[in-house]
């Protein structure tokens, strides 16, 4: 596979359109059996990579995932980083802000789960929620949403000083979510899944792809660029993702520190 990343890049300061990527496009990845098999492959690369990171302790890795509900952000943390240690991996997911986050700056829960040095954060959902569902059910007015803007891509250059940042948009299509809400509902082990909120947030379908697109252009930064992953083929969005992730760690080349003892010299009785 050709690095996806130059692909799938949303490219920072520059004309660039949501719309123009397919949600079902499949040719990154080859066929069905091709992706899985490297999918196993970057997800085994992954867990080497982790532990050397955790074992440097130098940099953090943080994966921010956004999409759309039933866009496959749970699959995805399960399909990469299912054979990762679970010491190496601290997995936030961001709902509805509690009385006590709302009490605080939108960035203060956010900051609070950024990965310790050694560690790979994914985010389930992150402040990009505040400028999306912010926006599209005017939680908060377009002055705050407008600062926000600001305060995000300055927040991620901070972040970003200890901290290696890939943010990645699941992308689904219309007609895709709608045979995943209706699985939930056909299905009895999934029926729990099912959340009415997401047919009401469905009927804001175009408010939110229009939300998604400012999002992605104003705040695809050098420093932490967007990724979007054609999410519609359950198994080429997890070896995209996997790819992505894969090689964002060989680029921060992570090594087992050398110790500052000779092995040789310890005895040990
Ligand atoms: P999921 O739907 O991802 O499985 P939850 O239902 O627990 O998980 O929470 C997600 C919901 O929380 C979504 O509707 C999302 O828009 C909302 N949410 C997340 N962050 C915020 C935020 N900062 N402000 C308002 N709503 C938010």
């Amino acid at each position: 596979m050709t690095d996806p990343r130059k692909a799938l890049v949303v490219p920072p300061g520059r004309d660039w359109s949501l719309a123009d990527v397919d949600p079902r496009d499949t040719s990154l990845v080859g066929d069905k059996e091709k992706a899985k098999e490297r999918l196993a492959a970057d997800a085994d690369s992954i867990a080497e990579w982790q532990e050397k990171l955790f074992a440097e302790r130098r940099h953090a890795l943080l994966v921010i995932l956004q999409g759309t509900d039933t866009s496959g952000k749970d699959g995805t943390i399960r399909g990469v980083f299912g054979r990762t240690g679970p010491m190496g991996l601290a997995v936030t997911a961001f709902g509805r802000p509690t009385p006590e986050e709302l009490a605080h700056d939108f960035l203060w829960r956010i900051h609070a789960a950024c990965p310790r040095r050694g560690l790979i954060g994914v985010f389930n959902r992150s402040h990009y929620e505040d400028v999306l569902v912010g926006r599209v059910r005017k939680l908060a007015d377009p002055e705050t949403i407008e600062r926000r803007f600001r305060q995000i891509v300055e927040f991620e250059e901070m972040v970003a000083s200890s901290t290696t940042i890939l943010k990645i948009m699941l992308h689904i299509s219309k007609d895709e979510q709608r045979e995943r809400l209706r699985a939930r509902l056909d299905d009895p082990e999934k029926t729990w899944k099912f959340d009415p909120g997401d047919v009401e947030d469905r009927r804001h379908w175009d408010e939110y792809q229009a939300a998604y697109q400012e999002v992605l252009v104003r705040t695809s930064t050098k420093i932490a660029p967007w990724y979007v992953v054609p999410a519609d083929r359950k198994w080429a969005r997890n070896a995209l993702v996997a790819g992505l992730v894969r090689r964002t760690l060989e680029d921060m080349a992570p090594r087992y520190p050398k110790p500052d003892f000779d092995p040789a010299d310890i005895r040990i009785d």
